[in-house]
């Protein structure tokens, strides 16, 4: 299962930045998970500072 990121998120921008196969982009309100290249790693989760990345 992938990654994905709740209501939580305050697009800060940090697990973009931190995500080994760039699954993560900005989306309209905030930062989304493209669920086909995301490889459940869990730096996402561990690198956000509101914990809004959370396995789906
Ligand atoms: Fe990227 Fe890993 Fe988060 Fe998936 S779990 S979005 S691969 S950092
Ligand atoms: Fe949103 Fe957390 Fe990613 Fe920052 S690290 S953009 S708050 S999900």
């Amino acid at each position: 299962m992938a990654y994905k990121i709740s209501d939580a998120c305050i697009s800060c921008g940090a697990c973009a930045a931190e995500c080994p196969v760039e699954a993560i982009s900005e989306g309209d309100t905030q930062y989304q998970i493209d669920p086909d290249k995301c490889i459940d790693c869990g730096t996402c989760a561990e690198t956000c500072p509101v914990g809004a990345p959370a396995q789906a």
